[in-house]
């Protein structure tokens, strides 16, 4: 017999970089063989990937020296999570007025 458990978890991850933090969700399938053995597979958007280890990418800047947190870090920690308030309206333009020269 071999029985499934699945679960979701929030990992949070920090940037070393730029100090960015935030989430990810993954799912975790606990597998029980018929010895005993327990082992977890990492699912995300339902594509087996390696636990989450130091090393991650960071969405923000792009550097690969994010640290993982334990699960529930956030929580006790919630000045870390920037506030979901209201985004300003950026009135900059993104496009420079300044024409690209043509390669
Ligand atoms: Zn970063």
């Amino acid at each position: 017999m071999t029985s499934l458990e699945e679960e979701l978890r929030n990992v949070p991850f920090e940037c070393r970089r730029c100090w960015h933090v935030w989430e990810e969700e993954y799912l975790v399938r606990h597998v029980h063989d018929r010895h005993g053995n327990e082992s977890l597979i990492w699912l995300r958007a339902g594509q087996p990937v390696p636990p989450p280890a130091p090393g991650a990418i960071c969405p923000r800047c792009g550097g690969q020296q994010a640290t993982t947190f334990p699960e529930g870090y956030l929580s006790r920690h919630p000045e870390l999570i920037p506030p979901p308030g209201p985004v300003a309206p950026d009135a900059t333009p993104l496009l420079s007025p300044v024409q690209r020269p043509i390669y």
